[in-house]
């Protein structure tokens, strides 16, 4: 076992449930906005008391633990979505930090130009992403609803991720080589999965899928940069969300329902963002 691997997954893991509990804040402080509620200031507040959160109670999941999910000085519920976003964020950060870890050590071995500059920017780019989605995640499945500001944020990340993996090849010198392939996966990977939501958002007029959906599906496609796994999270996304709105229709008895689609499209860019290697394995054997 590679003991540094593990400490690098523990420290992901720290940093994602900080980086989830800063989503869920961001969460509240669009929604008031959005709502032209008071501004909840610089610090974490309790939405209910309005008393301002001492570092003790502010430590991601342990304080929720300790609390058992109340305010300490109203004893309001603080509700599920804090523990959950910070610990399906730190979920996700210690599996990045697993797989990311033997190309990171790879990078520091050969310090290019490309390695030492573009790469690092690309790393966090691409993190800024994930977190970006997280929050997009938390807030449509909250309140049916994709914040233009954060999709506008996560598609800058997708162009700012483009042109720097065309600096990389260039710095690479392997501009001529790649630069094709790499633009054809690209447009592919948009047709198939933003292409499909926004022709679907067009003919349905807003009943099957909503505006946003195609502007958070976009994205997603840039970043996965492959056509076969965009098939992938289009056909999961889709089979998520069908077998959650049955439940809810069983559970509920109605029978339209609106379903948010923007936090199976997250989901299922997890799943097959940490499935990639295997799923491209199979489309090979196939
Ligand atoms: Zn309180």
């Amino acid at each position: 076992m590679d003991m540094t691997r593990i400490i690098v997954a523990i420290g992901s893991f720290l940093i994602g449930a900080i980086l989830g509990s800063f989503a869920c804040c961001q969460v509240w402080r669009l929604r008031y906005k959005e709502l032209g509620k008071k501004s909840l200031g610089k610090w974490s507040v309790c939405l209910n008391c309005g008393k301002r959160l001492k570092a003790a109670e502010n430590i991601p999941i342990f304080s929720w633990l300790v609390q058992k999910g109340k305010c300490k000085s109203c004893g309001a519920k603080i509700g599920k979505a804090e523990i959950l976003s910070e610990l399906g964020l730190a979920v996700i950060f210690a599996g990045l930090g697993w797989i990311l870890y033997p190309e990171v050590v790879n990078i520091m071995i050969h310090l290019t130009p490309a390695n030492m500059i573009v790469y690092p920017i690309l790393l966090a780019v691409f993190l800024a992403a994930i977190v970006i989605f997280w929050t997009l995640l938390i807030y449509d499945a909250k309140w049916q609803k994709l914040p233009t500001r954060l999709l506008v944020a996560a598609n800058i990340c997708a162009v700012v991720i483009v042109g720097l993996s065309i600096a990389n090849m260039a710095l690479n010198n392997t501009l001529k080589l790649d630069l094709v392939t790499y633009l054809i996966n690209l447009a592919e990977s948009v047709a198939i999965l933003a292409g499909t939501y926004l022709v679907l958002y067009l003919i349905s007029r807003e009943r099957l899928v909503g505006s946003g959906d195609w502007l958070l599906a976009l994205p997603v496609a840039i970043i996965l940069n492959n056509p076969m796994l965009a098939l992938v999270v289009l056909f999961l996304s889709n089979f998520l969300a069908s077998i959650y709105g049955i439940f809810k229709q069983i559970k509920t008895g109605k029978k339209h329902l609106k379903i948010p689609f923007g936090p199976f499209l997250v989901i299922a860019f997890f799943i097959v963002f940490f499935l990639q290697n295997e799923l491209n394995k199979l489309f090979l054997w196939l």
